[in-house]
């Protein structure tokens, strides 16, 4: 086959962020959210994207506990803080939790469960 231009659309794959313990720690990313074999019956969202959200509602509504980190003060960065802060409410309502402002010191696989040590506003958390 031969053509004079050629376009590559292969698709795009997720950059895990550079946390301690990461690497060490199995983690899913939204490449392969769809084939979980059973509901989890909790999750811990990094980041507070679109795609997130959009994930973080799903997860809850199908029952699964869901916590969403997110780095910044609002969830969905590029878009108006008043319609973000809308979209949050409308989610902690239905039972998402989410932890603004708040940094991933360290992920640790416990075997059955996974660990992130998180930081808000100089305090540490277990969530
Ligand atoms: C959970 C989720 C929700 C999303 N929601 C939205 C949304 O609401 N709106 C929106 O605009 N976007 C959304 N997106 C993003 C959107 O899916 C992507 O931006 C879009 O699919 C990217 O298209 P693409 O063609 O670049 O890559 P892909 O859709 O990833 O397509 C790449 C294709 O290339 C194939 N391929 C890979 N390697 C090879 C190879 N070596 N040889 C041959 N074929 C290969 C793959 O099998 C795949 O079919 C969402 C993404 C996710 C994960």
């Amino acid at each position: 086959m031969s053509a004079k231009n050629w376009v590559i659309a292969t698709g795009s794959s997720a950059v895990p962020p550079p946390v301690p313990g990461l690497e060490q720690t199995p983690y899913i990313t939204n490449r392969d959210l769809f084939s979980f074999d059973r509901l989890p019956a909790s999750m811990i969202i990094l980041g507070a994207g679109p795609i997130a959200a959009e994930m973080a509602q799903a997860f809850n509504r199908l029952g699964t506990r869901v916590s969403v980190i997110q780095r910044s003060g609002q969830i969905l960065s590029n878009e108006d803080k008043d319609l973000a802060d809308g979209v949050m409410e409308v989610l902690k309502a239905e039972g998402v939790q989410f932890y603004l402002n708040t940094a991933i010191l360290s992920a640790k696989d416990l075997g059955a469960e996974r660990e992130v040590v998180i930081q808000t506003k100089g305090k540490n958390l277990f969530p």
